[in-house]
């Protein structure tokens, strides 16, 4: 439902390398200073430091005591080092946070953490941060309210249990609206981070303060979303890769969607559905280069030209391919089969089919398939079913754009470049946006 909210709300997502500095907090600052400026209200989302999720990571997949000590070592130095640079003072609640994740650093052995105390742990890297910036931004002169996302994100119904993936409740929400309101016109919270429905601490998935962002934008009927990084916004390819691809002014949700999905990474891809179904425009602008335009997501213009608007690639995908030579004018093979992928909690991504063979992708954002055990129980099951062939460490290419069907003679030149290349499938998806 589109809400009727004021949108006099503004989402300012800052990733890890966009906190990291004091030359980063300069630039939040004066940005956040426009925002309210022009009569906005600001929400400022923060990721953890750069590199310290990464650090929570490795801590709570089990280390020796040594190593242990070392990545604690880390931890502070990093947040110390940001203290000194702001020239700031560790607040009282700083001290508090870095002393409950001591604790919890403590309780960690070489063994690998259950979920729900991954999650707990992973936590600290956003809590810390926000806290930093809250100083920052209040030794400035701004007046600044701390807020716990778990007091404004909550994990979606039926996500039970998904500590470390879990989805966020998106609906419009004006009670928290009014409740922001009058504590202040600017406040700061963590991204990655919400709560369960029985108030534990649950995680979205790495790379998740995106989502989190968006969530809480739909949530205030915000008026515009602002993800800012460390890049100038999303390119036509990877430009580490291909030195001549093209920042992207402007793209259709759809499009920033599919570009997201199929691996362009500069944004989360569960993060455009929260902006689209709400419209609010999103817009990536680089940290480092704050004057730069950036691209801006927004509804598609009903007459644009359809137009190849990116390629990008996804390493590391796995393939099924199901030969059932049974199935020709047999129905009710694809139900059975998708039955097993349901049953062991498989997501199909890619497919494609013919008389005897289906051959599909696993979503690669539900990692299941890296755990060895379960990915050997749900083929045993298949097999029931069929002959399964499993082709891992596959490469997916995509090409991108609004009415890619309609254009199809155009890129046919490009799959040149295929001629001496093993091909396993190709598929051009429902939605006439990727082939
Ligand atoms: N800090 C989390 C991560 O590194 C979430 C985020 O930054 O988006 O995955
Ligand atoms: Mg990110």
């Amino acid at each position: 439902m589109v809400n009727v909210q004021s949108r006099d709300w503004v989402v300012m997502k800052f990733g890890g390398t966009s906190v990291a500095s004091a030359a980063c907090w300069e630039t939040i600052r004066a940005q956040v200073s426009k925002n309210l400026a022009a009569g906005q209200r600001v929400l400022i989302v923060v990721s953890a430091l750069a590199g310290v999720t990464n650090l929570l990571t490795r801590l709570a997949d089990g280390l020796d005591e040594k190593k242990r000590e070392q990545a604690r070592a880390e931890l502070d130095a990093k947040h110390r080092a940001l203290h000194q640079a702001l020239e700031l003072q560790p607040s009282e609640k700083f001290r508090q946070f870095r002393e409950d994740l001591q604790a919890l650093i403590d309780g960690c052995t070489a063994a690998p953490l259950p979920a729900a105390q991954r999650a707990r742990l992973l936590a600290y890297g956003e809590r810390l941060s926000s806290t930093i910036g809250a100083g920052a931004l209040a030794a400035v002169g701004l007046d600044i309210a701390w807020q716990d996302a778990r007091t404004l994100l909550h994990t979606a119904p039926g996500c039970e249990g998904e500590f470390l993936t879990a989805s966020c409740e998106d609906h419009a929400d004006p009670e928290l609206e009014r409740a922001l309101a009058s504590q202040g016109r600017l406040h700061i919270t963590q991204g990655f981070i919400a709560s369960g429905q029985g108030g534990e601490t649950c995680l979205l998935g790495r790379g998740g303060s995106d989502t989190s962002a968006a969530c809480l934008a739909a949530r205030l009927g915000a008026g515009r979303l602002e993800i800012w990084t460390d890049v100038p916004g999303i390119f036509s390819a990877d430009p580490r890769q291909v030195p001549q691809a093209r920042l992207l002014r402007r793209l259709s949700y759809s499009e920033a969607q599919e570009l997201a999905s199929m691996g362009a990474k500069v944004l989360h891809p569960p993060s455009i559905q929260p902006a689209r179904t709400h419209r609010i425009p999103v817009h990536i602008k680089d940290t480092n280069r704050p004057d730069e335009p950036g691209t801006r997501i927004v509804a598609r213009h009903a007459r644009e030209e359809a137009q190849v608007k990116g390629v990008v690639s996804r390493a590391d995908i796995t393939l099924i391919r199901m030969d059932n030579p049974g199935m020709w004018r047999q129905s009710g093979f694809l139900a059975d089969a998708f039955g097993v992928f349901k049953q062991h909690g498989y997501s199909v991504d890619l497919i494609s089919t013919s008389e005897s063979t289906v051959t599909v992708s696993l979503d690669p954002q539900v990692p299941a398939h890296y755990d060895s055990a379960r990915m050997a129980a749900f083929i045993a099951d298949l097999e029931k079913l069929c002959r399964v062939t499993v082709h891992n460490g596959c490469v997916s290419i995509s090409l991108v754009g609004n009415a890619i069907r309609t254009i199809l003679g155009r890129v046919s030149a490009a799959l040149d470049v295929f001629q001496d290349r093993r091909v396993h499938m190709v598929t051009q998806s429902a939605n006439d946006l990727n082939l």
